[in-house]
């Protein structure tokens, strides 16, 4: 039997892992779900697994990766695309790491036009007055996404469709991307004609060293003013300082986020009964021109197939066969 530890699940993770592991090809594959983070005090949980399964806010450190190697985990299957919360230079060798790649790309953009469409045409305020009666139209005035420049940065899976999405919409797409793509049917720029020339700005691109505040104090200074930011790919792209100062000054016109760079104690818990420490992200979700959801752009149906499922096929292929599926670029092993 292989044993796979999934850490930070959720009931919604469960079920779809439930019924995927249903399926006949995963019949020597046992789970086990833990509600917990995977991080150097948790680690120990591994005892006795072959596989752990982590997620987007764990913390796989240099400690964690030491503890897990000791106690003979072979494999560590992320159930995310990303893995910038992985130390990856210091896995190298050490121990595997392999992610879902691509999952419902749709889900993404989808869930970035969802809060774009909700912020441009005030929904989050008349949802509420509406449910209290109050149909006064005094401030909801919106604007059309029509004839409007949306620039992106990344032109991956989910940047590929967030620019069918707004050519349906008939915006003009402008793409900045570090790695030449080709595509006539929008117009490549450099980051600076990006920032300069976008109503909205959406980040489709990974975090790396280099993304890191890709869009900080002087990337907003150089933008149009009452420019838009869309972020649903990682939180540290956006400086949320700067984020903020710029929102307050009405330099920008609004935030749509489902990433913040501090989330990691945050997310994915109740905390209504909280007094919340982090004034950044108190202060934003208190703007009428922001809107923030929880890191959720992932969640549809379709996503969450694919994520038990191409998760469990890592495992198996690994453990079973010898077979590194989607592993991170630069594991030797
Ligand atoms: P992808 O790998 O298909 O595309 C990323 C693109 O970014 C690539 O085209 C790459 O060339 C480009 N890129 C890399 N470095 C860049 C740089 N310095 N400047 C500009 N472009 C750069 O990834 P994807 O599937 O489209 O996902 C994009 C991001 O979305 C992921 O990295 C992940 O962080 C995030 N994501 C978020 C959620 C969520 O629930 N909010 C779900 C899935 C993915």
């Amino acid at each position: 039997m292989i044993r796979a530890a999934l850490f930070s699940t959720k009931s919604y993770d469960r079920k779809h892992f439930a019924s995927v592991l249903e399926d006949e090809r995963f019949k020597n594959l046992e789970v086990t779900f833990f509600d917990n983070k995977l991080d150097r005090h948790t680690a120990i949980m591994a005892k006795g697994f072959d596989a752990v399964c982590p997620f987007v806010n764990d913390v796989i450190d240099k400690d964690t990766i030491d503890i897990l190697v000791s106690l003979n985990v072979k494999l560590i299957a992320m159930r995310c695309a990303g893995f910038n919360n992985v130390d990856i230079e210091y896995a190298k060798d050490k121990i595997p790491v392999c992610t879902v790649p691509a999952y419902s790309p749709e889900s993404v953009a989808e869930h970035a036009f969802a809060l774009l469409m909700t912020l441009t045409r005030n929904l989050q305020h008349s949802y509420v007055r509406v449910r209290e009666f109050n149909f006064s139209l005094a401030g909801l005035e919106g604007a059309t996404l029509f004839g409007k420049t949306i620039g992106l940065i990344g032109y991956g899976r989910i940047g590929r469709i967030m620019a069918d999405i707004a050519k349906g919409f008939k915006m003009n797409v402008l793409v900045y991307d570090d790695y030449a793509k080709e595509d006539p049917t929008v117009r490549f720029v450099d980051f600076n004609t990006l920032l300069k020339e976008s109503d909205i700005i959406s980040l489709h691109c990974p975090l790396t060293d280099k993304t890191f505040h890709i869009i900080d104090a002087k990337a907003i200074s150089e933008m149009k003013d009452h420019a838009v930011i869309i972020n649903t790919s990682r939180g540290a792209l956006v400086d949320s300082v700067a984020l903020l100062n710029n929102l307050k000054n009405g330099k920008l016109k609004g935030a749509c986020l489902d990433v913040y760079e501090d989330e990691n104690n945050l997310f994915y818990s109740d905390l209504s009964s909280e007094i919340i420490q982090d004034d950044i992200i108190s202060r934003l979700i208190s703007l009428p021109n922001v809107l923030v959801s929880g890191h959720q752009a992932f969640l549809t149906t379709e996503a969450l197939n694919q994520i038990a499922n191409t998760t469990m096929t890592n495992i198996k292929s690994y453990l079973d066969e010898g077979l590194l599926l989607n592993a991170v670029p630069g594991m030797s092993k």
